[in-house]
């Protein structure tokens, strides 16, 4: 088995969460309790699920100049991912999530891109060697489209694979569509790219068949607890979920991008990555956090 590296193009954030009793209503002030300070952002969510179980991984992202950017950065070292391409920017602050989360686990979020809005294709073509010399390029959508179609077009016409995970959602265009591997829509994203409200497994494989149209070779739609479907030309299979006692479903989908990468990046078929996608995401939605969360190989591994 041989590892190939992986190149993630995409977001860091700093999560700052609050717990509260209940949410504040507009002009309220009131007293919460425990405050937590998690790494976030999917690009670097992404980067480090992967980097746990295995893969040689590269992060393309861009901080602040500030303490979080700084602190950012020493995380990803201690996860072992090449920092080369994160770069820091001296003209706006690092990405922040504001978060409030209630007693029944209903939340409030406040998202400040900062320095992700500004990762640009000027800091891609400084990257291009990472993605030259990876066999795949992972991105979801928190940095300016623009960067992402221009990394696509890149890895595209080098011959590499392209993993698009389209969150948060949004529409995108057929030029971008047509370039990639494979799309990781969840419902909610296959809705708003297909227009086909993904209800069934009937209305799942109609929501698969529209993007493979736009020229996407690979969907693989995630269905939370029901596991995972892949639909190809000449493939529609249900990978079912593993079951667990979920606690904390966040970033579920960020441990399942990671891992699919690591698994094609080793070789495996379709079947066998999302097999192995399933098994991490569901180990992560045992554990709280979203770094915090992803599993590392052996854990993988004992569970199978
Ligand atoms: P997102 O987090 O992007 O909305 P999903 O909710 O579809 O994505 O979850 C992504 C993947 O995480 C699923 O395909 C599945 O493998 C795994 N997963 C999510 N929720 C659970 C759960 N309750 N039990 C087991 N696996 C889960």
């Amino acid at each position: 088995m041989t590892t190939q590296s992986i190149t993630v193009v995409g977001s860091t954030n700093t999560d700052m969460v609050i717990k509260t009793t209940k949410l504040p209503l507009p002009g309220e002030t009131i007293l919460g309790g425990d405050f937590l300070m998690n790494p976030g952002g999917k690009g670097a969510n992404q980067a480090v699920a992967a980097a746990r179980l295995g893969g040689i991984v590269t992060l393309v992202a861009k901080t602040g100049d500030d303490l979080f950017g700084r602190q950012a950065k020493m995380l990803f070292q201690s996860e072992n991912l090449n920092t080369g391409f994160v770069f820091s920017d001296p003209d706006s602050p690092s990405g922040i999530a504001l978060i409030t989360v209630d007693d029944h686990a209903e939340n409030c979020i406040v998202v400040a891109p900062g320095a992700n809005a500004r990762l640009l294709k000027s800091d891609i073509d400084q990257a291009i060697e990472a993605i030259l010399e990876s066999e795949i390029l992972l991105m979801q959508l928190e940095i300016p489209l623009e960067t992402v179609i221009y990394a696509t077009g890149i890895a595209f016409r080098a011959g590499k694979k392209v993993i698009l995970n389209p969150a948060p959602a949004q529409q995108l265009p057929d030029e971008l569509l047509k370039m990639l591997y494979l799309i990781t829509p969840n419902e909610t994203e296959a809705e708003l790219l297909t227009g086909i409200p993904v209800i069934d497994s009937v209305s799942a494989e109609r929501a698969a068949k529209v993007l493979l149209s736009k020229g996407v070779q690979v969907v693989v739609l995630t269905l939370g607890s029901k596991g995972a479907l892949i639909v190809t030309e000449s493939l529609c299979h249900l990978v079912p979920a593993i079951k667990v006692s979920a606690i904390d479903t966040t970033a579920a989908g960020d441990c399942f991008n990671g891992a699919l990468a690591v698994a094609l990046a080793e070789g495996s078929d379709l079947v066998n990555a999302i097999t192995f996608a399933n098994k991490a995401a569901a180990l992560s939605v045992t554990k709280m956090g979203a770094q915090a969360s992803a599993p590392f190989r052996h854990e993988i591994d004992s569970l199978a």
